[in-house]
């Protein structure tokens, strides 16, 4: 057995990599035809309609009260209001339109506001500055995606590079192929997906898609990507499907998370359960891109040994320095 340490926002985890098992993961035949897919997956499969918990239940001291919120877009303005109180804020990605770092500044602001005592972030495919490959070697695309000329992107780029975007998001934890451990709850973050329309942190699906899944550690209680695995959440408005085959084969045989959250597909927005993981697509943005969604709220029992009052000891700005050291 290969134990990993995952290297974490201030925290350790030591996962079991699984890697005794990763290699039983196979890469499914029409994987690259994912609608094709699912109506051959979907026979042998348990996806059953959640309702999930109303934000107006009373937080328990044995329970950390999780609230999920995802493709925002920039559209923060009336979202303050409808967040509701809790132990721990996620956010799945999207939280940009392209990644400019008064998107990102707004964002880190919005955050600020918000009462949670754990925030903790990924990346989608529109914060394309949060792409190393992106900003590293596919400068082009990205000035076309920003609209600005050669030398107005020369001088963007000066004052920003990558590390330095990450940098402003300051009121969370960052979670890149990386987990943080709160209050004994193993919450593993991965901003990868199939690819869509070329933007960032995109992957061909099949190999590439499982050689990410195949880092998340075994023990992994709250699996947070950006996009959804195949048959939960990733319906599109044209009926076909946008999933991950692998994500749905790594979750449900090797890493058997308590819940999945993501977004991505806005109009998957919704809960669903394969009788043992709880599959949230949390976009708070729709089809249109308005804001529309109320987050998705769920509490998870605080394991034995542990207790709630180590929440107080996590604050985000020692949690964020510690990741860039
Ligand atoms: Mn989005
Ligand atoms: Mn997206």
């Amino acid at each position: 057995m290969t134990n990993i340490v995952h290297r974490v926002a201030g925290w350790f985890f030591s996962g079991n990599s699984g890697m005794e098992d990763v290699g039983s993961i196979k890469v499914y035949k029409n994987t690259n035809h994912p609608t094709k897919a699912w109506s051959e997956i979907s026979v042998k499969q348990t996806v059953n309609k959640v309702v999930p918990l109303s934000p107006d239940t009373p937080i328990s001291v044995d329970k950390l009260r999780v609230v999920c919120i995802s493709d925002t877009h920039t559209k923060i303005e009336a979202v303050p209001k409808i967040v509701p109180d809790g132990d721990i804020l996620i956010h799945a990605g999207d939280f940009t339109n392209v990644g400019l770092a008064n998107e990102v500044k707004k964002f880190n602001a919005f955050l600020g506001s918000l009462s949670h005592q754990v925030k903790i972030v990924i990346a989608g495919n529109h914060d394309l500055t949060f792409d190393d490959e992106m900003v590293n070697n596919r400068r082009d695309y990205l000035r076309r995606n920003f609209g600005v000329s050669e030398k107005g992107f020369e001088q963007l780029l000066e004052t920003y590079n990558v590390q330095h975007v990450k940098e402003l998001l300051t009121n969370c934890v960052y979670l890149e192929d990386a987990g943080i451990d709160v209050c004994g709850v193993h919450i593993y973050g991965s901003p990868w997906q199939p690819e869509f329309c070329d933007w960032g942190f995109n992957l061909p699906r099949g190999e590439k898609c499982l050689e990410k899944w195949n880092l998340i550690p075994s023990s992994t209680d709250i699996l947070i990507t950006h996009g959804p695995p195949i048959g939960h959440g990733d319906a599109c408005f044209d009926k076909n499907r946008a999933g991950c085959v692998e994500l749905l084969s790594t979750i449900q045989q090797r890493v058997k998370p308590k819940y999945h959250i993501f977004g991505h597909i806005h109009e998957g927005y919704g809960v669903t359960s394969d009788g043992h993981t709880t599959y949230i697509n949390a976009s708070t943005c729709t089809l249109r891109y308005r804001p529309d969604h109320a987050p998705v709220v769920f509490d998870y029992p605080v394991p034995e040994g542990h207790m709630k009052d180590e929440l107080l000891k996590i604050s985000p700005q020692r949690l964020i320095r510690s990741a860039f050291h």
